[in-house]
């Protein structure tokens, strides 16, 4: 068991960290810019490092610890299911696996009930695009220049974020569209109403020009997490629905990062009443306690699959401790409510705190929403809406921001911290006290945001 905060063995943390610097190549990084802390260990919303310092982890990892770390009812099911049947390859029916699958399958909206498992959220993408190609005979994918799919081959060339610059091979067949987002509307809408009605007609006109009988699928993620969470505008999802079914093109929703309780539903579609084709889903299906993803496939794509093989595989595929840990992870939500926690918490503590912050401090824009999903948006000047820092700043550019995050961590809390903004995406399951701790950490920070102001 890891030891608790607050705990002080410098010399073991400045070894784990030697290391680590010799060793690990990490993500994402310039491997000689950067100074990841050694973290000691981790329970409910807190982790500690070796100098007996504790942070409230405002980020849940990668946006996936949606009910925190250690809950010590996944770590036995997972202890249990290491005892009788550590590993097992993926042609054979796993009781574990069996029972994930059906679970998932039993939460996801409409006739999603066929799930295909993978380890992680780019390759669920992967085979969802797999999926769509094969069912329709195009190749063709749409995807939103604001999002984040995944850093897999055609998961990262379906991103619009920036990080796949340095990657894009500008495959054929990946076409992007603006959806939208009202603060920094493509289309310079003043309401959600325009900018729902504009961006649905964007994509019209788009595969009008790219030929809509050359479409396979249309990817979007259903909440845009990493790109700044941004809530769909009513009707928008059930539109790209209407007009997926009008051209036979597949509706994929990445469910990903807003999926398994994030939002205060199961999943982010469920406040839509819209259903995909696919679904894409990883992170909070088992909190990330063990590398899990998969898609859930509706019956007709299901059905091509019948007769004709799936062309498409992963070793790992179910593996059975990452399905342990979803089951046992799907019934302590169920029985500790943890989705309704989710919507109770945005609606009563994270929303209108992040929304009194916002009145106090002048370097916050916008604030957007909902369940334990939420961004600021930090602006230089709330008229203009120029970002605190440059569009994908590094260095010096980046100073506030920086200035930001340490604030904050001097503080005891852990921000995700992406180009301007913040999100503020603690475990689902985090008390009011521990959020209104959270709150007034970052109170204190954005004092540092709003010197730049
Ligand atoms: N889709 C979405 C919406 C995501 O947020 C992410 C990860 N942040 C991915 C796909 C990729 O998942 P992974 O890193 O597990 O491959």
């Amino acid at each position: 068991r890891a030891p608790r905060a607050p705990y002080a063995d410098p010399a073991a943390g400045a070894a784990v960290k030697a290391t680590d610097r010799a060793h690990v190549f990490h993500s994402w990084s310039a491997q000689g810019l950067i100074d990841p802390l050694a973290v000691a260990g981790a329970e409910g919303a807190y982790f500690w490092d070796y100098d007996g310092n504790r942070y409230l982890d405002f980020t849940s990892g990668l946006v996936f610890t949606n009910i925190g770390y250690q809950h010590p009812a996944v770590v036995a099911a997972i202890q249990e299911q290491a005892g009788r049947l550590t590993t097992f390859a993926p042609a054979f029916a796993i009781e574990a696996r069996s029972e994930a699958a059906r679970m998932i399958a039993e939460r996801t909206p409409g006739d999603l009930d066929k799930i295909f498992f993978t380890n992680g959220g780019a390759e669920a993408v992967e085979n969802a695009v797999r999926m769509a190609r094969v069912h329709t005979g195009r190749t063709k994918v749409l995807s939103a220049y604001r999002s984040y799919h995944g850093a897999t081959s055609t998961a990262i060339n379906l991103t619009g974020d920036p990080r796949r610059w340095a990657s894009d091979t500008g495959s054929a067949g990946v076409v992007r569209f603006w959806a939208p987002f009202l603060y920094r509307s493509p289309f310079y809408a003043s309401t959600e109403a325009e900018e729902c009605a504009r961006a649905l007609r964007h994509l019209e006109d788009t595969l009008a020009f790219e030929g809509p009988s050359t479409v396979a699928a249309v990817v979007l993620e259903t909440v845009p997490g990493t790109a700044g969470i941004m809530p769909p505008p009513p009707g928008y999802l059930a539109g790209v629905r209407e007009i997926c079914d009008r051209y036979g093109i597949v509706f994929v929703l990445d469910e990903v990062m807003a999926g398994f309780g994030r939002t205060g539903r199961w999943f982010a579609a469920d406040h839509d009443e819209v259903v995909p084709d696919l679904m894409t889903f990883a992170k909070g299906v088992n909190s990330g306690y063990v590398p899990l993803g998969g898609v859930a496939i509706n019956a007709e794509i299901a059905a091509t699959f019948e007769t004709r093989p799936y062309p498409g595989g992963l070793t790992y595929s179910g593996h059975p401790l990452a399905c342990a840990a979803a089951v046992a992870t799907l019934r302590v939500m169920e029985e500790e409510r943890t989705v309704e926690a989710a919507a109770h918490l945005g609606e009563h503590v994270l929303g209108p705190g992040l929304r009194e912050l916002a009145e106090r401090h002048p370097s916050v824009g916008e604030v957007r929403g909902l369940g334990a999903f939420w961004a600021l948006e930090l602006v230089r000047d709330r008229e203009t809406r120029e970002p605190l820092v440059p569009y994908n700043a590094t260095g010096e550019a980046n100073a506030p921001m920086a200035a930001f995050g340490a604030a904050c961590r001097k503080n005891g809390l852990w921000p995700f911290i992406n180009m301007n903004r913040t999100h503020v995406v603690p475990a689902c399951n985090i008390t009011e006290e521990e959020a209104k701790e959270g709150l007034a950490a970052l109170d204190t920070a954005l004092f540092a945001a709003d010197e730049h102001t």
